[in-house]
């Protein structure tokens, strides 16, 4: 049978840990068939990206119209993108072909604080990308730079929600994982009508690289094989709580979140 199918537009990690690589893996671990549009090579290990080189905006756009006119995608993804330039030309493309839902998430810097996109680039994502989005996943550091709003509880949270609905997405995740001091991690997903408390467990762990495109990555799964956005999000959150919970050391630095306890079916 014929599985159905998931496009991520995004960069490659050599480290394996976050990017397309994190990104396949998930889309496998939920029965789905991966597509790519790779938009950078970063070099980068556990301590950090040494730097990345950018792949040319009509290349990207010929990826996606390749595989979106003879496969078919049933929903669509973004990590990292780079360059304005790019992010332009994915929007453009987004008008030509279609790829069903398709969730933006707003990736500016990794974990280690190395940036990930060209300066001007955020303004482009704003503008180009979430008045196209089913949903956007910003984490709070992306909260802050898109909307300027800094989270610290609830009633901040939800004011983030609200400025980021502005920009025009159907759906936004604000992701409270990074959240000082609260012995939960509470997300809130809304559509500007409902808001939606999602919580889970807080784990003490370094190993959280990856985390952000695998949960965006698990949602676009659910939705590829029809999910509503709650029910994705909420299948989401439970996945990245098990790859969180099972991060491993793997190099001097940050290591990643786990895909291996889905092959554990004993
Ligand atoms: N490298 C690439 C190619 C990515 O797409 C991302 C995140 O989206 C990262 C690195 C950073 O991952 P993290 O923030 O988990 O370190």
């Amino acid at each position: 049978m014929t599985p159905r199918t998931a496009l991520t537009i995004a960069g490659s990690d050599s480290g394996g840990g976050a990017g397309i690589q994190a990104d396949l893996r998930t889309f496998f671990a939920h029965g789905v068939h991966g597509l790519v549009a790779l938009t950078a090579v970063t070099v980068q290990n556990s301590l950090g990206v040494q730097g990345f080189t950018e792949i040319p905006a009509d290349v990207v756009t010929a990826q996606i119209k390749a595989v979106a006119s003879d496969m078919g995608v049933n929903a669509a993804k973004t990590g990292m993108l780079a360059t304005a330039e790019i992010i332009r030309a994915v929007a453009k493309t987004l008008d030509e072909v279609e790829v069903g839902p398709f969730v933006v998430d707003p990736v500016a810097a990794s974990m280690t604080g190395d940036p990930l996109l060209r300066e001007d680039a955020l303004e482009a994502i704003r503008t180009e990308l979430f008045p196209r989005a089913t949903l956007i996943t910003p984490n709070l550091d992306e909260v802050r730079l898109l909307t300027g709003v800094q989270v610290v509880d609830a009633a901040s949270q939800r004011a983030a929600a609200e400025a980021l609905l502005e920009f025009g997405s159907r759906w936004v995740l604000v992701k409270g994982g990074h959240m000082q001091g609260t012995a939960e991690c509470v997300d809130l997903l809304s559509d500007g009508r409902e808001y939606l408390e999602l919580t889970g467990p807080r784990y003490e762990t370094e190993n959280t690289h990856g985390g952000g495109d695998t949960l965006a990555s698990a949602i676009t799964a659910s939705l590829a094989k029809g999910a509503s956005v709650p029910d994705a999000v909420a299948a989401g959150k439970k996945f990245i709580e098990r790859c969180v919970a099972e991060g491993y050391p793997l190099g001097a630095g940050v290591g990643p979140v786990s895909p291996f306890w889905v092959l554990d079916k004993s």
